[in-house]
């Protein structure tokens, strides 16, 4: 929140809180007479179980309204605002409100008194009294119930309205907050109503009765919940897990998992680093909640960083607040970073790269989360691992092992895919095709070697790659056959460019060693290549007859023609014809 809105507030809280107070007290009558023993065991008791607070998602579940309740019943009003107010003090303490959230301290406060307030007017208006007039008779009930649930629905209520004012969030009426603070209250206001029971026959001693018990049920509340907050994060962990190995891609491994994480952790900041060597790491994923800061890529040494120093010590780091890390900062490093987790990600007990994420709020992480970062951790190394590989085998399995092309298999998926993306298109633009075939090769094998037939396929196909550029998709079809597909291309524009080709070839010549009888010897092989063109939708109506077409024309117009020519294949029928 930004800085003037919680000076607002601060404000607020300081015109409305101590006159409220003062009002509340002025307006006592008769005047407050109380043991102050007896109301310091309540607000102690009151304080112990503050300790125990739990939190689910944005709204607080407190613990401390049996208490509250007891001390209403005996005393009224003014003494139950005591205690809750005390005790929400030790609640704000123990959650440890930084600074840039330091504004729920005077929501709280005055959201606390406004309940108190309110549902003591609901409780007086029904005929509630105090001390031993509060439980007399039967009818009691009614005020006494109406005034708990007041204060459930007062509750819910005033965090939603602030939810929505001060946060401009969305409104959930039905969220598990409203469960959970449903659920405690079912335990939390009857335990207090045995307690002021208890106390009015006993006096302080019931604090010893019900209050320890009662200390108890809280502390075993917040480790139930807490348990099931772990269990859920772990389910959520597992499945993150899964869509992880199921990815093929590095890039989508990398994008998933930063998208998963940044929704299951409270965190402002991620990177990912890959290690590059002994001592090199790189930045291959970075994230920014706000959007504000952007790397495209990064490199470190080992030593320095945070990042750097879990590499160099091999294991995971948990800072709760910047003092812990300062002397790590590095110009990567986001300013206001507070609370950070650094975890390696290994493979084969080696680490293959290093994961930190921070956030802007001090203590923002749990052990839990720590644990789960970890976890997360071992399936990234395994997703990227798996990932690399498929790229790895994919790639070969579309490459021609000799000259590095691609294969006929790309070959023959591209051209179906621009087929169907062209059935979509709003402008349909022609797609030529340019087919090469190599003029007399098998002579080239007979005389200097299959070798050297080699050498020369692959030094023609760095001469198609010279002159083509980034023009087109180039591929070896097969044998001593290359094809070059050309999106966008006309007839007039891919000839002009077969012949530049069938230039490129023949002007100069192709060194070679000979492999047949002398091995040093480098031999001069001039070589000519017949070269056929076809254009869709123009000269052909599929993606296979495309190929069809232009070999026809390199056989017919450019093979039977004489060889090292250029044929095209509309025009070649219009020659037949
Ligand atoms: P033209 O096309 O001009 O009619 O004559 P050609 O000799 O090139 O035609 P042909 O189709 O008869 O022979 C093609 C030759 O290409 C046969 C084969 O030895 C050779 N060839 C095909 N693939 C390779 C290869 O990978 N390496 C080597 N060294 N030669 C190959
Ligand atoms: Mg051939
Ligand atoms: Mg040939």
């Amino acid at each position: 929140m930004e800085r003037d809105k919680r000076i607002k507030i601060w404000v607020l809280w300081a015109c409305l809180w101590p006159s409220s107070i003062y009002l509340l007290y002025r307006s006592l009558d008769p005047p407050l007479q109380v043991n102050i023993w007896e109301i310091g065991a309540f607000v102690i008791l009151a304080s112990i179980v503050a300790l125990f607070p739990l939190r689910i998602g944005d709204n607080p579940v407190f613990f401390t309204h049996g208490i509250a309740f007891a001390a209403f019943l005996q005393y009224g009003l003014f003494v139950e605002i005591i205690i809750s107010q005390v005790s929400l003090l030790f609640l704000l303490l123990k959650v440890r409100v930084d600074r840039t959230s330091s504004h729920r301290i005077p929501i709280n406060f005055l959201m606390f008194l406004a309940i108190s307030v309110l549902s003591a007017q609901v409780y007086y208006a029904l005929g509630g009294e105090h001390a031993g007039e509060a439980v007399s008779s039967i009818t009691d009930a009614i005020p006494i119930i109406t005034y708990a649930l007041s204060q459930i629905v007062l509750n819910q209520l005033s965090l939603k309205i602030i939810t929505k004012i001060i946060y401009k969030q969305k409104i959930v009426w039905w969220d598990s907050g409203f469960v959970w603070d449903i659920a405690t209250a079912g335990i939390v206001l009857p335990v207090g109503f045995v307690l002021y029971i208890v106390f009015l026959e006993f006096g302080i001693s019931a604090m010893f009765f019900v209050g320890i018990p009662f200390i108890f049920i809280s502390g075993m509340l917040m480790l139930f919940h807490n348990s099931n907050e772990i269990n859920s994060y772990l389910k959520r962990t597992s499945k993150i897990g899964h869509e992880l190995t199921g990815k093929l891609g590095v890039k989508d491994v990398l994008d998933l998992f930063v998208d998963r994480l940044s929704e299951l952790l409270p965190l402002d900041y991620i990177y990912v680093y890959d290690v590059l060597s002994e001592n090199q790491l790189k930045l291959i994923r970075f994230f920014d909640r706000s959007g504000v800061m952007n790397f495209s890529e990064v490199q470190m040494n080992r030593g320095e960083g945070v990042s750097r120093a879990t590499w160099k010590k091999s294991g995971s780091f948990h800072y709760k607040k910047r003092a812990e890390w300062k002397h790590m900062t590095n110009s990567s490093t986001p300013e206001n970073a507070e609370s950070v987790l650094s975890v390696p990600v290994e493979r084969n007990n080696e680490i293959v790269g290093i994961i930190t994420i921070y956030s802007k709020k001090k203590r923002a992480f749990v052990q839990f989360q720590f644990m789960i970062l970890r976890i997360l951790s071992n399936y990234l190394g395994v997703a990227i691992d798996n990932a690399r590989h498929y790229e790895q085998r994919k790639e070969e399995s579309e490459r021609c092992p000799l000259t590095g092309l691609y294969n006929y298999r790309y070959f023959e998926n591209y051209l179906q895919d621009l087929f169907l993306q062209w059935e979509t298109d709003d402008i349909k633009k022609p797609i030529a095709l340019i087919l090469l075939d190599i003029d007399h090769f098998k002579q080239v094998n007979d005389t200097y070697g299959h070798e050297s037939g080699n050498e020369i396929l692959c030094l023609l196909s760095e001469r198609l790659r010279m002159v083509l550029s980034n023009r087109g998709v180039l591929a070896r079809y097969g044998g001593e056959e290359f094809v070059i597909l050309l999106p966008g291309y006309a007839a007039g524009q891919s000839i002009n460019l077969a012949e530049e080709i069938k230039h490129a070839i023949s002007s100069e010549p192709f060194y070679s060693h000979d492999h047949i009888l002398r091995w040093e010897k480098v031999q001069e092989i001039n070589v000519t290549a017949s070269i056929g063109v076809a254009v869709y939708p123009d000269d052909c109506e599929e993606p296979l007859e495309l190929i069809r077409h232009a070999d026809r024309a390199m056989y017919v117009g450019a093979k039977q023609q004489g060889r090292n020519k250029v044929a095209n294949y509309s025009q070649m029928n219009t020659n037949v014809q």
